[in-house]
């Protein structure tokens, strides 16, 4: 089987939308990458670390889903990152409350020895020398490497973040976030423009509006499925990502042809985390339904024109 290995955080979230809050609940760039990429026939591992309040089960829960945790460390005496937000009345926006880094801020990632030969890394939300040191300790050039940013690491490590940009294939990033990263308000410019920093891929990721892959000249569009529940969009970018590299590490096909898929799918596994709070939904669902999702999506964006 292919290898991925996963870095981000792993959290405690509280989550406020305008249908309700949550006391603290399971989170993090990591924890919603890997439900979405364990959706695929892949030997994913995660590496983070939490603190000794984090709870067990979760850890069993992860590796139900087939998720290899050797490289998520435990900090007995440490908390473990906490995030806290609000959505607006739109659900496209929203708030950061609280970001407390706890045990992140003096994090070392250990690649487990057996992951060192991953095809693919996807580095998800958190500090960028940490995602710098998870490529560092790869020795052979992984087949493609996948970076996730946002904001809170432009306003406070944007030197190390320009570095980690520097040394990936693709990085997926929202609107805003491309915007804020060139300066530029065209997302075409934008997407250009983080081309000449590194990636040869920019994946944007637009919410509710789908994602933008762009690749040279070229530019594909996956829409977002158009949802009856749209509950808590938390992790929807994560989860994206997760189906996005799941689905490239199954396949092992790199080409620009199979990205345009790999967004597909990407986009499909959000549509369902976005139904209820946190991971929930991912913790439930099916691969009858994601199939059936899948063909929703084809007949939303396939037509038949005459020129006349
Ligand atoms: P998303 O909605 O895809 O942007 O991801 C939300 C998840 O990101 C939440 O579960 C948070 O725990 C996590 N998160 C929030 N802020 C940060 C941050 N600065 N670095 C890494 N992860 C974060």
């Amino acid at each position: 089987m292919s290898k991925l290995v996963i870095v981000g955080t792993v959290a405690f979230d509280t989550i406020a939308t305008p249908f309700g809050k949550t006391d603290k609940i399971l989170g993090g760039a990591a924890i919603f990458i890997g439900l979405a990429a364990s959706q695929f026939d892949i030997d994913g591992a995660i590496v983070s670390v939490v603190g000794g309040d984090f709870p067990k089960e979760y850890i069993k829960m992860l590796q139900n889903k087939g998720l290899d945790v050797t490289g998520l460390d435990i900090v007995e005496s440490g908390k473990t990152f906490f995030w806290s937000g609000k959505y607006h009345n739109d659900m496209n926006t929203r708030d950061t409350l609280v970001t407390e880094l706890n045990v992140l801020a003096d994090f070392k990632p250990k690649v487990p020895e057996f992951y060192k030969d991953a095809e693919v890394v996807m580095l998800g939300n958190l500090h960028p020398m940490v995602q710098l040191s998870v490529i560092e300790q790869i020795p052979v050039r992984p087949k493609l490497v996948v970076l996730d940013t946002m904001n809170f690491w432009m306003d406070n490590a944007l030197k190390e973040l320009l570095q980690v940009i520097a040394k990936v294939d693709v990085i997926t990033i929202n609107d805003e976030e491309a915007r804020q990263l060139t300066g530029e308000y065209s997302l075409v410019v934008a997407a250009k423009k983080i081309m000449t920093m590194g990636p040869k891929y920019v994946v944007i990721k637009k919410g509710e509006h789908g994602a933008l892959l762009f690749y040279d000249d070229e530019v594909f569009y996956a829409p977002a499925l158009p949802l009856e529940v749209v509950f808590d969009p938390t992790g929807a970018g994560d989860t994206f990502a997760g189906g996005f590299t799941g689905y490239i590490t199954k396949t092992k096909d790199y080409s620009y042809e199979n990205l345009k898929k790999a967004i597909i799918y990407g986009s499909t596994l959000a549509s369902f985390c976005v139904e209820k709070f946190g991971t929930e939904r991912m913790l439930e669902i099916t691969e009858k339904e994601i199939h059936q999702r899948l063909r929703q999506f084809k007949s939303l964006t396939q037509f038949d024109i005459e020129l006349i």
